[in-house]
């Protein structure tokens, strides 16, 4: 469509891919177009978010269609925002039967910073959202542990799934986030284990990075299933 196009254009949003769905013209798309519930726009109000930002009106509408795809946009773009709220929409809060959500973050800080942004955006929702400690990795027996989302480094959900204390099977979303970042650390193994764990055929995986290196885009080619990517700005700045 021109429209979406011309949308795409303005917030220099550039995609690849079959039939991706329309970017968000602004949060009320959410409500008017996927059936968003009042408390997720209530709290992006409240956190000053007045409109989405160009990975956010076009991620979400993607993932929020039941496609894979791979993003790539700046730091501080709001990245977390737009693979978390599809997740949030999609899950169904306070199910019992184990994770049905894993975010894999590069680091530590990443990970308690990503767990308090999705925290802040499930307010108001019985979302059981958990950060993977070292306590909780060699301790817990997560199939008594209620966790929607979980969020973890690479070598503690390694740990836990190798314990086998953590099943993935039934996950319905394996997050990678600051893919670049995963792959420059070295954690290819683990990434390729936790894809082998989240088994559910029906599985959605995505990944999000601020560059798209060869090496992440071929990573994304190899594990996704007609993905979309997505590029706001240029692929490597
Ligand atoms: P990235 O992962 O792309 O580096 P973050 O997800 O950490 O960026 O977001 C950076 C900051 O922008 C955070 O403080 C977040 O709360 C804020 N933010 C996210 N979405 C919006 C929005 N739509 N409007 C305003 N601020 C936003
Ligand atoms: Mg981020």
């Amino acid at each position: 469509l021109e429209r979406d196009a011309l949308l795409r254009k303005k917030h220099n949003i550039h995609i690849c891919g079959s039939n991706v769905p329309s970017p968000l013209q602004s949060f009320e798309d959410l409500s008017t177009r996927y059936r968003c519930k009042p408390y997720l726009l209530r709290n992006f109000a409240e956190l000053g978010y007045t409109e989405p930002t160009p990975i956010q009106r076009q991620a979400i509408p993607v993932l929020l269609s039941g496609r894979e795809c791979f993003a790539c946009a700046p730091t501080g773009s709001g990245k977390t925002m737009a693979f978390i709220c599809p997740i949030l929409m999609k899950l169904k809060h306070g199910l019992k039967g184990g994770v049905r959500a894993v975010v894999l973050c590069p680091t530590r800080e990443l990970a308690a910073q990503t767990t308090r942004e999705c925290k802040k955006l499930a307010q108001g929702k019985k979302f059981y959202i958990k950060l993977m400690t070292k306590e909780l990795s060699r301790s817990a027996d997560f199939s008594k542990v209620p966790c929607d989302i979980l969020i973890s480094t690479p070598l503690r959900l390694e740990f836990a799934i190798r314990k086998r204390k953590l099943d993935l099977s039934r996950a319905e979303f394996l997050v990678l986030d600051e893919s670049d970042k995963l792959f420059e650390l070295g954690f290819m193994k683990q990434i390729d284990f936790v894809v082998k764990a989240c088994s559910n055929p029906s599985v959605i995986r995505m990944l999000f990075s601020a560059t798209l290196p060869d090496t992440v885009e071929d990573l994304a080619r190899t594990l996704m299933h007609d993905a979309v990517r997505i590029i706001v700005g240029k692929k490597n700045t």
